[in-house]
């Protein structure tokens, strides 16, 4: 099966409510990640992931550095790989200013990642923690699974649904 998922929020925990890590620094793993990725990839599984990093779209830092973000996140995983969408329809930075179909909910970073690493939908799943994160793995057809029902995490720990950028 190909388990693809969200990172901030879902991967990574969020430095303030309702605000993702926005440099290497900040990010830090749930303590729970490293076990069950292990686990999963002796199981079988593929692992990926599919991350929107629309601060980008506001000038906190650039494509470049949010390419960065997810790819840590997605080595220390041993992820095969990785989707990230910089877009954001109301940004500030002109040229990352738009919807995007790779912007969640939309399912265009779902149907990429599953494409690219050869399965279909009915042998995917998506972990998140935000209801574009649900609404895009129904867009995909594929099955999804709240973050903290998957990690098995205390409900309210990770249910910050305050808006991602
Ligand atoms: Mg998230």
């Amino acid at each position: 099966m190909l388990i693809i998922f969200d990172k901030d929020n879902t991967l990574v925990q969020n430095p303030a409510a309702g605000r993702p890590a926005n440099t290497l620094d900040e990010q830090a793993l749930f303590p729970d990640v490293l076990d069950k990725c292990r686990q999963l990839r002796a199981e079988g599984h593929t692992l990926a992931i599919a991350s929107n990093q629309g601060g980008v779209a506001f000038g906190h830092f650039d494509h470049h550095a949010a390419v960065l973000l997810v790819k840590s996140v997605a080595e220390a995983i041993e992820a095969d790989l990785y989707a990230v969408c910089v877009t954001h329809p109301r940004g500030t930075v002109k040229r990352a200013k738009r919807d995007s179909r790779f912007r969640k909910p939309n399912p265009g970073m779902l149907h990429y990642l599953m494409d690219a690493l050869g399965f279909a939908p009915d042998e995917t799943l998506y972990v998140g923690d935000m209801e574009s994160d649900r609404q895009a793995a129904e867009a995909a057809g594929v099955r999804f699974a709240w973050a903290w029902e998957f990690f098995g995490r205390q409900h309210g720990v990770s249910a910050d649904r305050l808006p991602e950028i």
